[in-house]
């Protein structure tokens, strides 16, 4: 899913959500914590480059003044909307049990999975600066959807086998609580490290995982996330 960040980084208005981390949404099942989805947009919107960042507070509604990461949990707040229950299947990829490699033509039928959902909103927001005359796409609801599915799809249980249910049915200890393994990626590991390393103050993850990029382990992959010159084929790799 690398080429996925790339392909965020090669947006029109070159929306950066490249660190964002996901997890597929099984049914009954949320995909990363609020934490994770708030981390994920804050990190991003820091990101945007001039144009970009035009654009998105352009396409925000007034309340959140700006701030991306107050709706980047909105998707999972409406799934199960009447009107939205479509979009429940955008939050995961499933593949078949013990298929470790992701096949768009079998894993995502007619675009319904986090990778065909980023395909879509991607080239709908493609055409913002066409204007957003077309009724039939949404472009601030495009953008919500497309800053948290970046998130989910780069949470590992957001892409795995059918039958365990994105780790959901694999139930373990967490320190002193009970859990499983989708819900400790989810949020337990943040809270956890929070509490441990950054005496729960958000800001001071943020700027360890800005490390990693700017001049760490991964500054050298920065680059490489930018190329995407074709969506539908990066989405696939
Ligand atoms: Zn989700």
């Amino acid at each position: 899913m690398a080429r996925l960040k790339g392909l965020m980084l090669s947006l029109p208005f070159g929306f950066v959500l490249f660190l964002c981390s996901t997890f597929s949404i099984v049914p009954g099942v949320i995909g990363w914590s609020k934490e994770g989805h708030e981390m994920t947009c804050l990190i991003a919107q820091a990101l945007l480059k001039p144009e970009a960042s035009e654009a998105v507070h352009h396409l925000l509604p007034p309340h959140v003044n700006g701030n991306l990461s107050a709706l980047c949990v909105w998707p999972d707040q409406i799934r199960h909307w009447y009107k939205y229950r479509w979009t429940s299947p955008l939050h995961f990829i499933d593949t078949p049990d013990e298929k470790c490699g992701f096949q768009y033509s079998r894993d995502c039928l007619e675009d319904m999975c986090v990778a065909g959902a980023i395909k879509n909103f991607t080239s709908q927001l493609s055409h913002y600066k066409e204007g957003t005359s077309d009724r039939r796409y949404n472009m601030t609801e495009a953008l919500l959807f497309l800053s948290h599915f970046m998130g989910d799809i780069h949470q590992p249980m957001h892409v795995g086998f059918t039958s365990d249910k994105g780790g959901n049915t694999i139930d373990l200890r967490w320190y002193r609580h009970k859990s499983n393994l989708h819900h400790v990626w989810d949020r337990e590991i943040i809270l956890t490290a929070l509490a441990d390393y950054y005496d729960k103050d958000v800001t001071l993850l943020l700027q360890d995982i800005e490390k990693n990029y700017t001049n760490g382990i991964w500054s050298d992959d920065v680059a490489s996330w930018e190329h995407c010159k074709d969506i539908s084929s990066c989405v696939n790799k």
